[in-house]
């Protein structure tokens, strides 16, 4: 059952998707070699609080922590630790916040210090494909477009696209239908309408597509060892544009010209 939101509904998740952009932001200031993952996830937990919402993740399922702390080859749902950071490292970091009821979900994936140029490349095609999905989310279009644009521009640029994962609706919870997989066929899959709220999330990864989920039942990295990138927007289905209910500017304001 897909909800559609009212415009009502929509100013509050984009009130709960731009504190959880505030709190990326605030993390992006302390991401370098030497802090560890938990200090990330207190600091993240600290600011959601302190601006009157509550953790979306924390407890969700199980889960432990305000955010996902997803070092290189993991993918997604990494437990922040006792890990630090270190030069050369790539941690995404997906984080989510419920306020007045509503939930938001976005991700970025950051750079510790200067890394490989292959793994910055995989990075900057991850962001691109998420945008270039966002600009088939609009009204009339199908699901399997946003799907499809993603895999093919990940795929035509050398990168394999995780299939197990996927987007999904959002709203009064944090996992809504429609599942938004960043692989597909165009033309297929639910139309969409005006008030859809999904996030956009393309697992990228440098070698190949497999996954391992680790023993946690959580923590998901490459089977292959090597890197994997994330980015994630919360979006509203609008006629001709998508309205995009998260935001990167706190993150790139703090990184500058080191943003991805
Ligand atoms: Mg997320
Ligand atoms: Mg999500």
């Amino acid at each position: 059952m897909i909800y559609l939101k009212t415009d009502e509904e929509i100013e509050l998740l984009r009130e709960a998707n731009l504190l959880v952009g505030m709190t990326l932001g605030e993390v992006a200031k302390w991401i370098k070699p030497g802090i560890s993952t938990l200090k990330l996830d207190a600091i993240a937990e600290e600011f959601i609080r302190d601006h009157g919402a509550v953790p979306g993740f924390k407890g969700y399922g199980g889960f432990p922590s305000t955010i996902c702390a997803s070092v290189n080859d993991k993918v997604v749902h990494g437990f922040p630790s006792e890990y630090e950071l270190r030069e050369g490292d790539i941690i995404s970091v997906d984080c989510g916040a419920v306020k007045n009821g509503f939930n938001g979900d976005s991700t970025y994936t950051f750079c510790v210090g200067e890394v490989a140029p292959e793994v910055l490349a995989l990075l900057k095609t991850t962001k691109e494909s998420l945008y270039i999905g966002i600009e088939h989310a609009v009204v009339g279009k199908r699901l399997g477009d946003i799907s499809e644009s993603i895999q093919s521009y990940c795929e035509a640029r050398g990168y394999s696209v995780v299939r197990e994962l996927c987007g999904h609706g959002v709203g009064r919870h944090l996992h809504e239908d429609p599942e938004v997989p960043n692989y597909g066929r165009r033309g297929t899959g639910p139309l969409l309408k005006n008030g859809m709220v999904i996030a956009i999330e393309p697992m990228i990864n440098l070698g190949k597509r497999h996954i391992v989920i680790e023993r946690d039942g959580w923590t998901t990295r490459t089977r292959d060892g090597k890197p994997s990138a994330h980015f994630e927007h919360t979006i509203a289905v609008r006629p001709g544009k998508a309205d995009i209910l998260s935001s990167f500017a706190y993150v790139e304001e703090v990184l500058g010209e080191k943003s991805i």
